[in-house]
């Protein structure tokens, strides 16, 4: 079984276009969602139907959260909040009901082995905090019950390794092959707003025969997201990002 990891859509379709059709290519027998569908981009609807007519789960983010006034846009910068903002005004009833019920948290628990998902970390996914340390990391992987974990928030995508106390490591960017014994986060990174200074869409392809996680990097028009972005009025600097991956 093979099932595609995606986060961080970020009202993005063309991206999300592309990494769905990425998806099928590759023929994913699954799609889970990590959350952050909307927020930042200029199609929430449009992604948000996109997302809940292929994916067996989504979770909330603190984005979809924000856009329906269930995270205090306070902690939000200017750009997020006004994003948020705009976001929430353009979603339908039945859109701003669905996304606020979404789940924090799912575990994989068919055929063994199990797996957490969850949008930000494992320890208190409600308070969105990020892994971006080796100590972070460490500390979460004392938190996880479970040998795998999948999660998006940063939009970078990374994996990371614990050992046993004390060795926690970065095992790569791009590839993972899973070994007995050993516990891993996956940041699958982000499909609509890359930070890691890779402009593509990124997410991730979990083979369970294998058990491999390859993050794949997906061309999509950047130029026509961008033009909605500045259409709709959102800040320039959600449009100039997307060319950067920043
Ligand atoms: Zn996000």
């Amino acid at each position: 079984m093979r099932l595609a990891i995606i986060s961080d859509i970020h009202s993005n379709l063309e991206a999300l276009t592309a990494v769905l059709e990425d998806i099928e290519k590759r023929r994913a027998d699954r799609v889970l969602c990590l959350g952050d569908v909307v927020g930042y981009g200029a199609e929430p609807g449009a992604c948000l139907s996109e997302v809940r007519g292929r994916s067996d789960w989504i979770l909330a983010g603190n984005h979809d959260w924000g856009a329906v006034g269930k995270v205090d846009l306070a902690y939000f910068n200017y750009s997020a909040r006004a994003a948020a903002e705009w976001t929430g005004g353009q979603l339908a009833e039945s859109e701003r009901a669905f996304l606020s019920k979404l789940p924090l948290h799912r575990i994989w628990d068919g055929p063994e082995p199990s797996f957490l998902t969850v949008h930000s970390t494992p320890d208190r996914p409600h308070e969105w905090r990020y892994i971006l340390s080796i100590d972070e990391a460490e500390y979460q992987f004392e938190q996880l019950q479970l040998p795998l974990c999948f999660v998006g928030h940063s939009h970078q995508p990374i994996v990371w390794r614990w050992e046993g106390p004390g060795k926690c490591s970065v095992a790569g960017r791009e590839y993972l092959h899973i070994e007995p014994g050993k516990r891993y986060i996956v940041n699958v990174g982000s499909v609509g707003q890359p930070r890691d200074g890779d402009p593509r869409a990124s997410y991730g392809l979990y083979d369970r025969e294998r058990q491999e996680v390859i993050i794949h990097k997906v061309e999509y028009n950047i130029a026509a997201a961008q033009q909605k972005i500045l259409r709709a009025g959102l800040p320039p600097r959600l449009a100039e990002r997307l060319a950067h991956g920043v």
